[in-house]
């Protein structure tokens, strides 16, 4: 497909240049050519786009019209996305480097969202009402909370942006969606679904730009009342500060280190599968990604030793060719960081293994898929977020020990177990400090169930009904059916004392 070579703002329901005029250049992970031009917003499109926003939520039909009618725009859009997602899918691989096999499960996904939340919507959006004392009625309204700020990061962008923007309007929010500087093209597809499915003017916009100016002038702005965050642990804390002094709602998915625990008495094949795909799928720019992989010790040589058997086989390529299963890092200063930290690695005392890239491949920002073996968890590389293919392997003897490693370490985002002891299983699952584990499983999740992370992994939860705690605000109406007795103040006798003039 043709790239356009300017990518827009979208605002009040047009595409529009910023204010300014002023423009940057994106590039392409699997070349670094340039791919096109994109309007960088500053605060006076922040401003204008907000303007919409609040217009929209204010004034605008899309707050109060019956539910059904709101919904029935969410199942276009979902269809919108399914009738364009080969495009969707070129575009994100262009974008990010991430094969197109796995983009293109990504955008399946992002339709998902869309219908996923029409339904729930629909069917989970529900009050509590509670008789008092026969005297009155309590009950509960879940309200839209106005302009939402959405600010996302370039990993999966498109799948991450409909997992916000998806919720926010089936509950009747307006959005300002500030995508990643390094993969702006398919919110533009979002965009441009949504203009065409019709959603009333201002109702979502898009600002693209960088975070200290467009993002951080979103997160300023007193008109926004929530910001939905995905990106790195340190931007989110500068975020919540710089929220605090228009006191926002604020939901935060950040980094993670997840620990990948195997048992000897794990089904080892299957465990290795998870191991691999977990930390490799995706250019290994996953938060979840087992980026460490804890190992019994009795198993340790044998199963590192098919480790390097599979990463050698790793299909390195051009992110549009379909066998293609690891692909370039989204940009040069990313594949500069993980590099740097492979040199860390090597000082720390790691053994690094990892195959050479195939040749041909020397302008695009490949990272091999690496282990860093014999790893312990005081070395940098093992405390601190990567977010390429890279992953720190360690052993452990015993449960003990294998618990107290996996929660040394202050993120808290996932967690997998590998034992085919059942209460092992549950038990350390349970024992570790993250928002989600899996046992015996790949990471596979239920749009019903909830995501995100504790410790320095995030603050708060989205998914299924747990989203509606974030993007409404619940109000309790209380009303009295009977006559409950009210103290009646000022009824007593009138009082007889002489004011200071009268004595
Ligand atoms: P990032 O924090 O650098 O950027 C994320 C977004 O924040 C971008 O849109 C950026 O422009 C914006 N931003 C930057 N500074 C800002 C500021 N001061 N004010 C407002 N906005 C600002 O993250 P990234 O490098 O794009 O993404 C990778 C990170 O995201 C990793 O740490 C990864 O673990 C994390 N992540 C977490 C989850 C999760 O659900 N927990 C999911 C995906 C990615």
């Amino acid at each position: 497909m043709a790239v356009q070579p300017k990518v827009l703002h979208y605002i009040n329901g047009q595409f529009v240049e910023g204010a300014a005029g002023l423009y940057f250049t994106n590039i392409n992970p699997f070349t670094n050519e340039p791919i096109n031009e994109v309007a960088e917003g500053r605060k006076e499109d922040i401003d204008a786009a907000v303007r919409a926003a609040k217009e929209a939520f204010d004034h605008g039909p899309w707050r109060t019209m019956p539910v059904e009618q709101r919904l029935r725009y969410l199942f276009r859009i979902a269809e919108l996305i399914e009738q364009r997602a080969d495009d969707i899918a070129y575009l994100e691989a262009l974008d990010t480097g991430i094969p197109i096999s796995q983009a293109k499960k990504q955008a399946a996904r992002a339709a998902e969202n869309f219908r996923f939340y029409a339904e729930m919507v629909k069917t989970r959006l529900v009050g509590e009402a509670y008789h008092v004392h026969g005297q009155f009625v309590n009950y509960t309204v879940h309200k839209p909370v106005g302009v939402a700020g959405l600010i996302t990061p370039w990993n999966t962008p498109f799948m991450l942006e409909t997992w916000k923007v998806a919720p926010a309007l089936a509950t009747g929010n307006t959005v300002v969606l500030k995508p990643a500087e390094w993969s702006p093209l398919t919110a533009n597809q979002l965009a441009e679904i949504i203009d065409e499915a019709g959603l009333p003017r201002g109702v979502f916009n898009v600002v693209h730009g960088f975070g200290e100016t467009a993002g951080a002038a979103l997160v300023a702005h007193p008109d926004v009342r929530l910001i939905s965050f995905t990106g790195e642990t340190t931007t989110g804390m500068d975020i919540i500060r710089n929220s605090a002094a228009t006191l926002k709602k604020t939901s935060m998915e950040l980094g993670g280190k997840s620990p990948l625990i195997v048992f000897a008495d794990a089904d080892l094949e299957r465990a290795l599968d998870a191991a691999v795909w977990g930390v490799f799928s995706l250019n290994g720019e996953r938060c979840t990604a087992n980026s460490r992989l804890l190992l019994e010790q009795s198993i340790y040589d044998e199963f590192v030793a098919w480790l390097k058997e599979r990463v050698d086989r790793i299909v390195i390529g051009d992110p549009m060719n379909p066998a293609t299963e690891l692909g370039p890092l989204i940009h040069r200063d990313h594949w500069e960081r993980v590099n740097r930290y492979i040199d860390i690695a090597r000082q720390e005392g790691a053994d690094v293994y990892a195959p050479s890239v195939p040749n041909g491949l020397e302008n695009g920002n490949f990272v091999p898929p690496t282990l860093l073996l014999n790893c312990h968890n005081g070395m940098k590389v093992a405390q601190e977020e990567i977010f390429g293919p890279v992953m720190a392997v360690m052993s452990f003897a015993d449960e003990e020990e294998a618990i107290r490693l996996a929660n040394d370490v202050k993120y808290g985002l996932a967690a997998y177990v590998w034992t085919n002891d059942l209460k092992r299983g549950h038990r350390v699952a349970q024992a570790i400090e993250s928002g989600m584990a899996w046992v015996n499983s790949p990471n596979v999740r239920d749009l019903r169930i909830p995501f995100g992370g504790t410790k320095y992994s995030g603050i708060g939860r989205e998914g299924g009904h747990y989203s509606f705690d974030f993007y409404t605000e619940v109000q309790v109406v209380h009303v009295a059916v009977g006559d409950p007795p009210i103290p009646a103040f000022g009824k007593g006798e009138k009082r007889t004392t002489l004011s200071a003039e009268q004595a």
